[in-house]
């Protein structure tokens, strides 16, 4: 099934995601999905709320649609920053906002808990490219867009370019 990737403002992206209750066949079918919609539309990251579902499943590949060696896909991931390892600062875009790119403050290193879909347990340190994807989609599942952590200027200036671009 090919999937809709949702943009910014559609209210759907703004909903806090349920937990997942148990992986079944169908929610396996969903991830690949949208690991498939994800490549295809040059992305690293797509949570599931992006394409309509208020679930909290993502899934990652910071090696990209190329290479397509690094496929995580994480059911009810949780985030806690590492302790003492400051701050990154890097630039950002998403697919639910698409032609726009802006740097996003983010924690260096985070630990990831998560299970994957064979209900394993995951329980792993990242940092670099993972570290700062991972926050940026974890966020969705909250309703949070990378747009939301940026200054007022930059968000007025941002919203007044959609607004031009949509007619209004
Ligand atoms: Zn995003």
């Amino acid at each position: 099934m090919s999937l809709t990737i949702l943009t910014y403002p559609d209210p759907r992206l703004k909903r806090v995601s349920q937990p997942v209750q148990a992986v079944t066949p169908e929610l396996r079918q969903l991830a690949a999905d949208m690991a498939e919609a994800m490549y295809r539309a040059d992305g690293i990251g797509l949570a599931a709320p992006q394409i309509g579902e208020a679930i909290r499943l993502i899934v990652v590949d910071v090696t990209g649609p190329e290479q397509r060696s690094g496929l995580m896909t994480l059911v009810n991931p949780r985030l806690t920053p590492v302790p003492g390892s400051g701050s990154v600062q890097t630039e950002e875009g998403c697919l639910s906002v698409p032609d726009y790119r802006s740097k996003v403050k983010r924690h260096a290193k985070v630990r990831l808990e998560a299970q994957d879909l064979d209900g394993n347990p995951v329980d792993m340190e990242c940092e670099g490219l993972l570290a700062v994807c991972l926050q940026h989609e974890v966020d969705h599942l909250e309703g949070t867009l990378f747009i939301d952590h940026i200054s007022h200027l930059k968000r007025s200036l941002f919203e007044d370019k959609l607004r031009k671009r949509m007619g209004r």
